[in-house]
């Protein structure tokens, strides 16, 4: 039997933009011009997300590591933030000290329940991250207005949402900041890269100085930091790439859209299965089309990924709670986020797959189910 051609899961779209971009970056980029494409892709980006202020970063880790650390989050602090989960999104909060309090997550956005959250706030919480996972929107009217009432600062880790709309506002510029990534599994990349947002112009100021080793842009001594701060910075050769695919990011995102349609005109009415939702206000990024299956439909996520495999499909397996990976203190009660990844997988949703490629994988979980 010969073995089908492998379907990758995520590859990004470099086109001769791209190239350009990063050619004209590697060759003139230099000297006076050797922060040109950095502010632009900040300046462009921020308008595109209609906040007035963006830094670029080296990843999405580290722009929240940057943020968390201006809003003064340290030693005996707790930072509530969604059981399904990316470590990323924790691990920045053990960097300062913190300790990351994992609540459990809604059964149709697999985004933080936000009724687990608040019943999870103590005096020591200092932050709620709300992770749109896969490119789902957390209940943000909600978050926003438990944060607003206990006076705790949500911040929204949109890695994952670029492209996604709540009632009008895009995912990342709602909270008191956002993160996002730009590694190459993600709809948008520059290789590595982040970009730290927000509305708020004085913890902008505050980030913008730890960004710089602690250099205030007002202190007039050279090489005289005010504080201890952090080296993320993206280079201009990445932010050359960045403006290239922030040109292209209607076509970048609806292409996302375009094939999560198909997977879910191929699967989503078979029994037993759901799929990302898009709930009446928002607008679903779609960065990983994914499917859960009913306990009754007897579909487990080891059984899917083998049969992947064998069809030579690179399906991603759904994230497993972070409490239970043995690294943070065990959270049994968060049993929807533990159910999910038990019985879900994410789907190939690369930008150049062929119609042909999506109907393989849909026959593929078609097969899985008997039908
Ligand atoms: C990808 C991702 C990150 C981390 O992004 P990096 O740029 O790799 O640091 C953080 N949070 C979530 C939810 C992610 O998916």
């Amino acid at each position: 039997m010969t073995m089908q051609p492998k379907i990758h899961y995520t590859k990004p779209s470099i086109t001769e933009l791209e190239i350009r971009y990063a050619t004209d970056a590697a060759a003139n980029g230099w000297g006076e011009l050797c922060y040109a494409y950095i502010s632009r892709f900040e300046s462009e980006f921020a308008s595109y997300l209609g906040v007035p202020h963006a830094i670029a970063t080296s990843s999405c880790t580290g722009a929240l590591h940057m943020g968390l650390a201006a809003l003064g989050i340290g030693p005996g602090d707790e930072v509530l933030l969604a059981d399904t989960n990316w470590i990323a999104t924790a691990a920045p909060i053990t960097y300062l000290g913190a300790t990351p309090v994992f609540a459990d997550v809604l059964p149709d956005s697999w985004c933080l329940d936000p009724a687990r959250a608040e019943q999870a706030i103590t005096p020591r919480t200092k932050a709620i991250i709300a992770t749109h996972i896969y490119g789902n929107l957390c209940d943000m009217d909600a978050l926003l207005s438990i944060g607003a009432s206990r006076g705790i600062p949500v911040i929204e880790d949109s890695a994952e949402a670029i492209g996604s709309i709540y009632r009008g506002s895009r995912a990342g510029s709602m909270g008191r900041f956002g993160a996002f990534s730009f590694h190459g599994t993600k709809t948008m990349t520059t290789g590595e890269g982040g970009m730290f947002v927000t509305s708020d112009p004085l913890l902008h100021e505050h980030v913008l100085t730890l960004s710089n080793h602690g250099r205030s842009r007002t202190q007039t001594k050279q090489f005289w930091p005010d504080m201890v701060g952090f080296k993320y910075k993206m280079s201009n050769v990445q932010a050359a790439i960045g403006c290239a695919q922030l040109e292209r990011i209607e076509e970048l995102t609806l292409r996302k859209r375009e094939i999560f349609a198909k997977y879910r005109r191929a699967l989503g009415s078979l029994p037993g299965v759901s799929m990302n939702p898009e709930p009446d206000g928002t607008r679903n990024g779609y960065w990983m089309p994914t499917v859960v299956f009913a306990p009754e439909t007897g579909l487990t996520r080891d059984r899917l990924t083998a049969l992947f495999k064998e069809q030579n499909i690179d399906a991603r397996v759904f994230f497993s709670p972070l409490s239970a990976l043995g690294l943070f203190a065990a959270q049994p009660e968060n049993t929807v986020a533990g159910d999910l990844a038990g019985r879900a997988i994410n789907l190939p949703s690369y930008h150049d797959m062929t119609d042909e490629d999506i109907e393989r994988v849909a026959t593929t979980i078609r097969g899985a189910m008997g039908l």
